[in-house]
């Protein structure tokens, strides 16, 4: 493993650590594709310090002999929902904003000293993707007394249930909302899940957040509401670009929050639990143990779990 989403090695690095190898352990930024996954003919697992592992061909890691690939679920889940439910605080009440004016002592030039937000309580959030991720948040914002729709995959009554919220078609959830809330995972279905089409069905005053992968959103038309006023703000903490470069055009608008990408699992004690789990999904498949996570479960039976350590 190397560092981060802007870190990742030299390609040579990969080819020998794939040819060499018998267990690799990666993350984010580093493109596992099929062609590198060829020349790995010892490897017997990638285990990613994620939970997408939508930067792996897990198709062409099944393929090649039953390479397995493990992930870090379930342990970042709640520090990301408290993420998502800081940038909509941060949006509704314009804090980033307010930090920004202050500091520049524009507040009373530009705005008369009001800076006036968006009430949260009371407010419709609206969630795509009830995963785990999506469930957390939901139960935040039912705590900030938030009426909460969601649209899913599956629909999930037993969290309808337990949480008060309530199912809604995708188009229905975006014209209801006032803030929503991207939670689904990254997958060839959800590329521009949220499209231009999509987005002028938002509310005028609505904000858009995405936690989730970059490229479910489609940035051009993003922008384009943004500057042409359909709806009301957005809060990033993924992009279809990283890392985003400082002149983007997401940069000028002073209704956008972005941070750095994928500070959402960012904290000292999350990371922490993904390292740990990382390791022991490694350490188990060498040692002939069922991971704790495993993405492509089909392996099994292709590559029976054999102790290699
Ligand atoms: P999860 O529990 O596996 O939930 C995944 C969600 O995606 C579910 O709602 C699922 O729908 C939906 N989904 C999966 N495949 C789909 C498809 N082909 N079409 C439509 N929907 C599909 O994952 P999670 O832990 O909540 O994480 C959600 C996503 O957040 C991850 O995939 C990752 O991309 C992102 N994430 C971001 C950060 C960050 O730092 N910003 C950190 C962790 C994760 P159903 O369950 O309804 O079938």
């Amino acid at each position: 493993m190397w560092g981060g989403r802007q870190a990742s090695p030299p390609r040579e690095v990969w080819i020998d650590v794939f040819k060499n190898c018998t267990g690799a352990i990666v993350t984010l930024g580093d493109i596992i594709d099929r062609s590198l996954i060829n020349e790995a003919d010892k490897l017997f697992i990638i285990s990613t310090y994620s939970v997408g592992v939508d930067h792996i061909d897990v198709k062409a890691a099944t393929e090649k002999g039953g390479i397995y690939v493990t992930h870090t679920p379930e342990v970042l889940v709640e520090a990301v929902a408290d993420l998502a439910m800081g940038l909509l605080i941060a949006l509704a009440r314009k804090i980033v904003l307010g930090d920004k004016l202050i500091r520049e002592g524009g507040i009373y030039d530009k705005w008369g000293g009001w800076l006036l937000g968006s009430e949260v309580h009371g407010a419709t959030l609206g969630i795509i993707g009830l995963g785990n991720i999506g469930t957390a948040l939901a139960r935040r914002a039912k705590a900030f007394d938030m009426k909460v729709i969601y649209w899913s995959r599956t629909r999930k009554p037993h969290i309808e249930f337990a949480l008060g919220i309530e199912y809604r078609p995708l188009e229905s959830v975006l014209t209801e909302s006032d803030f929503v809330v991207i939670t689904v995972a990254a997958t060839p279905e959800t590329r521009h899940l949220i499209n231009e089409e999509r987005l002028r069905l938002m509310k005028k005053t609505a904000y858009l957040i995405n936690v989730a992968r970059g490229d479910i959103v489609d940035t051009n038309a993003l922008v384009k509401a943004l500057k042409e006023g359909w709806i009301a703000g957005a809060a990033l903490d993924v992009y279809e670009e990283e890392p985003l470069p400082s002149t983007h055009e997401l940069t000028k608008f002073d209704n956008v929050v972005l941070t750095p990408p994928h500070i959402g699992s960012a904290t000292y004690e999350t990371r922490e639990r993904m390292a740990e789990v990382a390791v022991r999904n490694l350490i188990n498949v060498l040692m002939g143990k069922r991971p704790l996570y495993l993405a492509n479960p089909e392996v099994l039976s292709i590559r029976p779990l054999q102790a290699l350590i």
